[in-house]
């Protein structure tokens, strides 16, 4: 049984693969890595005429892209009333707005039962009454907080509404949509997969200007995206300094009360979230903030300490105890700044990611601003570092 809870879907448990790649071919573009942003490059590719390759080292979206959350938030990492001032007037809203379209774009391609518009709920600290004197004083800042993101949201017409329910208080975002990860990503590789040749299992060793080289074969190329989030700059050294990989970890529950989380919910500043499935399981993840050092690491296995943070997490958000089926990680990419990378790496081969911990929307804009960065040269959008 794989670890990682989405998997039990049986849309993903029946998933039937893609062969390695164990030949030389040529194409158009050779997109490595199969996740969310690597699909979206291998969308961009085939709707421009061309013809794609596509490798992954492991099933599709073996990555954070079928690990996630499955939050599809609109907007940059860091809440656009946040963003705005460090990176230039109007970029981080453009993003937001961005994101909002990516949210249609996903559910005209692959329906309701993938994609779940049923907004999200931000509530100051986590539900429940705050245990102590200092998580009742952080809980009146993030409230402040949600107001300042309530005015600056209204005032550039984005939806939002003010939430006080049995949740906790906070604001409900009615545009942002939930999914099951995995399901997203292998929708989407076998609405493709008719005119792209794509692989798995087929681990990348080595990319040069027009040719990249797995374990098995290789692929010429015009051009080369490498649409991978975390451990960029492990496959990319002239990265590091730019992007840095961090580990993040979730479990899955047990089914509890149904319809507990009537959309995904995610508190104490955001680093705590949850969502809810059509069984009843809740998907739970966060501790970012609580284990800093340590989860600066390449490593993707879960670690006890960060996964009694959020098994104590998940009872908050379950309004009971929890009985934990899966635990696992992944990797991503975070900036300095947090806005993500969109850069030329070689002559011929650009990259993108670095999403800091929100990839599912911001990474397929960025995937498709590398083609058109590769193909036509034109420059990346302000929030995104070139
Ligand atoms: C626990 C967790 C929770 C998160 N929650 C959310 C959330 O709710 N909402 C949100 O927006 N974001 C969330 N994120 C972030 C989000 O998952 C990522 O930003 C996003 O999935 C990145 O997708 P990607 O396609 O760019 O990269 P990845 O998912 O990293 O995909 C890269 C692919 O490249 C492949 N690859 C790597 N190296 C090689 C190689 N050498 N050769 C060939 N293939 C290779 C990998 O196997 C992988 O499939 C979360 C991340 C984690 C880990």
């Amino acid at each position: 049984m794989s670890e990682v809870g989405w998997d039990a879907d049986p849309d993903v448990a029946g998933w039937a693969g893609f062969p390695a790649l164990e030949a030389e071919l040529r194409a158009d573009v050779c997109v490595v890595g199969l996740g969310g942003s690597g699909l979206a490059a291998v969308g961009e590719a085939l709707r421009r005429g061309l013809s794609v390759v596509g490798v992954d080292a492991g099933r599709v979206a073996a990555g954070a892209a079928g690990r996630n959350g499955g939050f599809l938030l609109g907007g940059p990492a860091i809440s656009v009333h946040r963003a705005g001032a460090g990176w230039g007037p109007g970029a981080a809203l453009e993003l937001y707005r961005q994101t909002l379209a990516e949210i249609g774009e996903l559910a005209g391609l692959l329906g309701p039962r993938v994609v779940r518009q049923v907004g999200s709920l931000r509530i100051a600290g986590l539900p429940g009454d705050p245990v102590d004197q200092a998580e009742q004083a952080d809980r009146q800042a993030e409230l402040a907080d949600c107001d300042e993101q309530y005015r600056v949201l209204r005032r550039h017409g984005i939806a939002v509404r003010r939430y006080d329910g049995e949740l906790g208080v906070g604001l409900f975002l009615p545009d942002d949509a939930a999914m099951n990860p995995a399901r997203r990503a292998l929708g989407l590789a076998t609405l493709y997969s008719t005119r792209a040749s794509l692989f798995e299992n087929s681990p990348v060793t080595a990319i040069s200007s027009g040719r990249v080289r797995t374990a098995g074969g290789a692929v010429s190329a015009g051009l080369v995206v490498v649409a991978v989030d975390g451990r960029l700059e492990v496959l990319l050294p002239e990265l590091a300094g730019r992007v840095r990989t961090a580990r993040l970890q979730m479990l899955a529950t047990e089914p509890v009360a149904p319809g507990r989380l009537p959309c995904p919910v995610y508190g104490r500043w955001g680093y705590d979230y949850a969502q809810q499935d059509l069984t009843g399981r809740l998907f739970v993840g966060g501790g970012r903030d609580r284990f800093v050092e340590q989860e600066w690491t390449p490593q993707s296995m879960p670690t006890a300490g960060v996964q009694a943070w959020i098994e104590r997490v998940a009872a908050r958000f379950a309004g009971a105890a929890v009985r934990v089926s899966h635990r696992w990680a992944a990797s991503v990419g975070y900036t300095a700044d947090a806005r993500p990378l969109v850069t030329q790496v070689r002559p011929g081969v650009v990259a993108c990611g670095g999403y800091n911990g929100t990839g599912n929307l911001v990474g397929p804009i960025a995937a498709r601003a590398a083609v058109a960065l590769g193909l036509d040269g034109v420059a990346p959008p302000a929030c995104f570092s070139s």
